[in-house]
C-alpha cells in the first residue's frame, strides 16, 4: 500500500465535484447552531468550490440543530445550497431518541445518513482511533464483517435514512476478511438498492489508518453494477476539512466511470451529471 500520498487539495485543476453531503458543524459535542458556528462552513465551501452542502451532525447532538438558523444562513448565502441533515447511527444509548427526533422533523430535513459505529460493545465506537481496534482482537474478522453488514442492513431498514455513510467503515483499522468482501457485502448492497437508497463516496478513509476511500473500489464497482447512486462526502468535523481530497476523489470517480452525483432536497434525490 502506498502511504503518504500527497494531498491534491486545492490544486490548479479544479475538481468537478461540487457537493459535500457529510459534515459535522457541531463536531463531537452539542453546540447550538448559530450564524457564528455555521458561516465559516460556507466560507470554506466557497474556497473548496462547493455549491451544495449538507449539515449532518450526529443524531446524539440533535438538540443543537436549529432550522431557523439554517434558513437565515441560506438567506445570507444564496450562492450555496445548504441542506439540513443528520447522521443517524446505532448508538445503543442515544439512537432511539435520535430516531424519534428524525420522525418528528422528517418534513423539515433534506437528508439523513445511516451509520454503524457500534458493534458488540455498547460503550465505545469501534471506529475510535486507535482505541477501537481493541474490539477486533482475538475475533474472527469474517464474522466481524458479517455482523457489521447485518447492522448496516438494520439501519437501512429503519425507513429513516436516505443514504448509507462510510459503507465499509469496518476496515478502518486495516482488518481484512479472508472471504471476498463482495460476497460478504452483496446482500447488503441488494438491500440498499431494493430500498432505493444511496451510498456515499467518503474521503474520510484516506485520513484513517486504512488509508483507503470508503467504500473500496471493489464495493464501488459492485454498487455500480446494481445501479446504486452515490453522494460525495468528506465527513468533515472541522470546516477546513470540507471537500478534503475531492480532487483525488474526482480522479478515482473518473477512472471508475462514475459521472453522476446525487444531491437531496427534502429527501428527494436529484441526480447531477458531472462536468468534465
Ligand atoms: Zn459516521
Ligand atoms: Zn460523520
Amino acid at each position: 500500500m502506498v502511504r503518504n500520498t500527497p494531498t491534491l487539495q486545492h490544486s490548479n485543476t479544479p475538481s468537478p465535484l461540487f457537493s459535500d453531503y457529510h459534515t459535522h458543524p457541531q463536531g463531537h459535542r452539542t453546540q447550538n447552531y448559530s450564524q457564528a458556528l455555521l458561516q465559516p462552513w460556507i466560507e470554506s465551501a466557497r474556497l473548496a468550490g462547493l455549491t451544495d452542502i449538507a449539515f449532518t451532525d450526529h443524531d446524539r447532538y440533535h438538540s443543537g440543530v436549529d432550522f431557523g438558523e439554517i434558513d437565515q444562513l441560506g438567506e445570507r448565502n444564496p450562492d450555496v445550497k445548504i441542506r439540513v441533515g443528520i447522521e443517524l447511527d446505532n448508538d445503543p444509548e442515544s439512537s432511539a431518541a435520535g430516531r424519534k427526533w428524525i420522525e418528528q422533523h422528517w418534513d423539515k430535513l433534506d437528508f439523513v445518513l445511516g451509520s454503524v459505529h457500534f458493534l458488540q460493545r455498547d460503550d465505545q465506537m469501534f471506529d475510535t482511533v486507535p482505541a477501537g481496534a481493541s474490539q477486533f482482537e482475538g475475533r474472527n474478522i469474517d464474522e466481524v464483517y458479517v455482523d457489521y453488514f447485518r447492522r448496516v442492513r438494520s439501519i437501512a431498514s429503519t425507513g429513516l435514512v436516505d443514504c448509507l455513510a462510510h459503507l465499509d467503515l469496518i476496515k478502518i483499522h486495516g482488518h481484512r476478511p479472508n472471504a471476498e468482501v463482495e460476497a460478504i457485502a452483496d446482500e447488503t448492497l441488494d438491500f440498499i438498492r431494493a430500498r432505493n437508497l444511496a451510498i456515499e463516496l467518503s474521503t474520510a478513509g484516506w485520513r484513517k489508518p486504512v488509508d483507503e476511500l470508503y467504500p473500496s473500489d471493489r464495493l464501488i464497482k459492485l454498487a455500480m453494477q446494481k445501479g446504486i447512486p452515490f453522494t460525495t462526502a468528506s465527513d468533515a468535523h472541522s470546516h477546513v476539512q470540507l471537500g478534503e481530497n475531492f480532487d483525488r476523489l474526482a480522479q478515482k470517480m473518473s477512472m471508475l466511470g462514475i459521472r453522476e452525483v446525487s444531491v437531496y432536497e427534502k429527501h428527494k434525490r436529484i441526480v447531477k451529471t458531472l462536468k468534465r
